[in-house]
């Protein structure tokens, strides 16, 4: 196996059209499937040294542009001015434990779609998105249409993660990200991301391929309930050894609930 790390996209374009090349990012997903023979790719192509996938920037209209190769404790660290990015810090808080923090990025957990994972609920709940970059150039694809199936997403073969951006959304919106897991530090059981203003945006991960969203849910406590009931009803958990899939759809009415309360507080 052929190991390269570019210092440029350009490069990085180039060594990545190859048969069987991948992105290596935080190595925090890759390597472990490595280990487990599940992938085996003939070139790995760092994205450590490249300076265009990194900062998190404000752009104009108040949206917020984040580098594919932000680590989980930075993000964890930010002091998010907009709700969207706010859950987002609040999700990096909950991945994992510290070391995984220090090393994993964002771009490499969205390039994953792990449908455990705590972004991509995140994601779809705060409407970002993603920016994607290839020799052919670049192109920007909604959160809400990216993460397509278990671990499958809209990226094409040598394209790269460039960044997530994080739209403004209405000064007044809140925003709080749920997680249940079996111990902390675990991947979730459960999840859910919601964010608040005059209605709920709620997306809710581990019940299917890919977050489910809802959105304009009423705030009062009747049609709340009424809406994660629904939602529950829609979904279509798995079964493994975290928890059967009837406990999940059992459970997310009330998690539901639980995060749009606290975005409200
Ligand atoms: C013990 C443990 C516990 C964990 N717990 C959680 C958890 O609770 N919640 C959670 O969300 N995650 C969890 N994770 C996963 C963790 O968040 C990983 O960091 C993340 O899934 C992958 O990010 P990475 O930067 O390490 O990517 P890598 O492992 O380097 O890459 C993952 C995949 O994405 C591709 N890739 C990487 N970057 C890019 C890019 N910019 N563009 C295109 N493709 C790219 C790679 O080619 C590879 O296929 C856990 C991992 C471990 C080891």
């Amino acid at each position: 196996m052929e190991y390269v790390a570019p210092s440029t996209l350009e490069e990085a374009y180039r060594a990545l059209d190859a048969d069987d090349a991948r992105c290596l990012a935080g190595g925090q997903s890759l390597v472990a499937m490595m280990n487990l023979g599940i992938v085996s790719p003939s070139r790995l192509v760092s994205l450590r040294r490249i300076s265009a996938l990194r900062g998190i920037t404000a752009e104009r209209d108040g949206s917020l542009r984040i580098g594919a190769m932000t680590s989980h404790a930075e993000l964890a660290a930010l002091d998010a001015p907009v709700a969207g990015a706010a859950l987002l810090a609040q999700a990096a808080r909950v991945v994992a434990y510290p070391a995984v923090r220090a090393f994993g990025t964002l771009g490499g957990s969205v390039a994953h779609a792990d449908p455990a994972a705590d972004y991509p609920v995140a994601l779809v709940a705060a409407d970002a998105v993603i920016e994607v970059g290839s020799a052919a150039g670049n192109r920007r694809i909604p959160a809400t249409d990216f993460f397509r199936a278990l671990f499958e997403t809209a990226l094409g073969r040598s394209e790269i993660v460039t960044a997530i951006i994080v739209p403004a959304g209405p000064a007044a919106s809140r925003a709080a990200y749920e997680k249940l897991s079996l111990v902390a530090g675990d991947f979730a059981i459960l999840s859910v991301a919601a964010i608040v203003e005059r209605t709920a945006r709620v997306a809710v991960g581990c019940c299917g391929p890919r977050p489910i969203l809802a959105t304009g849910l009423a705030l009062n406590d009747t049609a709340l309930r009424e809406a994660a009931r629904k939602i529950a009803d829609a979904s279509d958990p798995p079964s493994d050894h975290r928890a059967s899939a009837a406990y999940r759809r059992k459970i997310l009415p009330e998690l539901v609930c639980r995060a749009v309360r606290a975005a409200q507080q």
